[in-house]
């Protein structure tokens, strides 16, 4: 799990662990002396806690943020964490409103005990309301904080002082192994030079050489050395490149276009028109369908790893929730295969798995989800269908081109879903990937053009080439 290079960068960490799952955990560390062929079957995938942060980190980009709020401070992203292991809220600054402020106001009473993931040093404002709000501890990313004045940072500093609240710098690592099985789930069409293209556009918004050479002086960090520091920044880039992995795909054009279901022969088909109305905002799509499939490699199935989020509110978007499918919290290895990729073990751990849908629905902050938007990787089955509908959600955009398949998919039925669709009860849209875009965006100067223009932001790209090849 954690080698003792990575503890002397983050000590925090390991400490983590012990918290996700104690028994997990435990159990874990047993068979790791037994060699590691039995490690890498079952616990391949990224840290909850790393993806927590990825998570806040990601939510800067959400496309309703606003750039500077009040000027002299970044945006950031900012994932709350309850004492149970739920995720409260995921937001960032918009509205004027500093990120974790607006966490505060929205979820106020809900704060005590939590795990508080922010991309950024919080300034001396969000400090002193965490500090009030007495969530447990606060983590950041070793990247520019969110106010880079010095008096800022002190004052945040002393209010955590002198405060229980504990407040961390964490480092995020991503181990080779998970890189290396993500690379494999990979789509043919692309090359280990767009992933590697990808993640260093994500490196280049994100990382700061300049800052990390200050980051010892204005982080309580005593130990960031030369040799540290290049740590450092490699596991940032591991981290660059596990979002890449969904992201590359993606930027090489998707559209979100709605779908029909018409009565033929015996199945209900799934149906979409060359000239479908698309989803009516391409970039929330582009950049919520990321954090679903971000979600889904959480998950304990690796072989059908599905990721879900819910956006309510009709003008001010909130995430109101997220899930990804999985064995009931606290379940042991030794109960159910947690992500395994054995497929002897599929039958017997498929009605045990609860689906992320359902894992959403359970944790939303919010009990109205009218007119709510869910996000979800794969299209949702018929023991989903219902619970959704029962929740007011309206719209469902599915990460995957769902045209022409199957009400009847192994041990899932999708007739639920078709029958809400065909009764306009929901509206679906499905993402379309397209297939060959490289060559004819290269072709097209105007196209190469705006790419160029767009300051590297995969959205813009993304929303350009998915307007090029309706
Ligand atoms: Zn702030
Ligand atoms: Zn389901």
């Amino acid at each position: 799990m954690q080698t003792g290079k990575d503890a002397s960068v983050t000590p925090f960490h390991s400490q983590f662990s012990n918290m996700e799952d104690e028994r997990g955990h435990n159990l874990l560390r047993k068979d790791e002396s037994k060699g590691s062929d039995c490690r890498e079957k079952r616990e391949t995938r990224i840290s909850k806690e790393n993806l927590y942060m990825v998570l806040a980190l990601w939510m800067e980009r959400f496309p309703l943020q606003s750039s500077r709020v009040q000027q002299k401070f970044k945006k950031v992203g900012v994932v709350f964490v309850l004492p149970s292991d739920r995720v409260l809220a995921a937001d960032c600054s918009r509205d004027g409103v500093h990120g974790v402020a607006r966490v505060m106001v929205n979820h106020c009473g809900k704060l005590e005990g939590c795990k508080v993931f922010v991309s950024r040093k919080p300034c001396s404002l969000c400090a002193k309301l965490l500090v009030q709000s007495r969530v447990s501890r606060v983590f950041y990313l070793p990247i520019e904080p969110e106010s880079e004045n010095k008096g800022e940072l002190a004052r945040a500093d002393n209010l955590f002082k002198v405060s229980p609240v504990g407040q961390s710098v964490f480092v995020p690592c991503v181990e080779e192994g998970v890189l290396a099985k993500d690379e494999k789930r990979l789509p043919e069409e692309i090359t280990p030079d767009d992933i590697g293209e990808c993640r260093d556009q994500l490196f280049k918004e994100w990382w700061s050489a300049e800052w990390i050479k200050r980051a010892k002086v204005c982080l309580p960090w005593p130990c960031l050395d030369d040799s540290m520091e290049n740590q450092v920044e490699s596991d940032f880039k591991s981290l660059m490149k596990w979002i890449a992995f969904v992201k590359a795909p993606m930027d090489k054009g998707v559209a979100f276009k709605k779908v029909k279901v018409t009565e033929a022969a015996e199945a209900a088909e799934v149906k979409c028109d060359r000239d479908a109305e698309h989803y009516p905002d391409f970039n929330m799509a582009f950049h919520m369908m990321i954090f679903a499939k971000m979600l889904a490699r959480q998950t304990d199935d690796p072989k059908k790893g599905v990721g879900a989020v819910i956006l309510n509110g009709t003008e001010n978007k909130e995430v109101a929730t997220l899930g990804w499918n999985g064995f009931p919290s606290k379940a042991l290895f030794g109960e159910f295969p947690r992500a395994s990729d054995n497929d002897d073990a599929r039958e017997t751990k498929f009605s045990y798995v609860i689906h992320a849908e359902q894992n959403a629905l359970l944790v939303r902050n919010t009990k109205d989800l009218t007119d709510g938007v869910l996000f979800v990787t794969k299209l949702p089955c018929d023991e989903c269908a219902p619970m959704i509908k029962l929740s007011g959600v309206k719209t469902v955009v599915v990460g995957e081109t769902i045209e022409g398949s199957t009400p009847k998919g192994g041990e899932l039925s999708y007739y639920l879903i078709r029958e809400y669709i065909k009764e306009e009860i929901i509206a679906c849209y499905q993402m379309e990937t397209q297939k060959t875009p490289t060559k004819r965006l290269g072709s097209d100067p105007e196209t190469r053009k705006k790419m160029k223009s767009s300051d590297g932001s995969g959205m813009d790209i993304g929303s350009q080439t998915a307007i090029n090849f309706d």
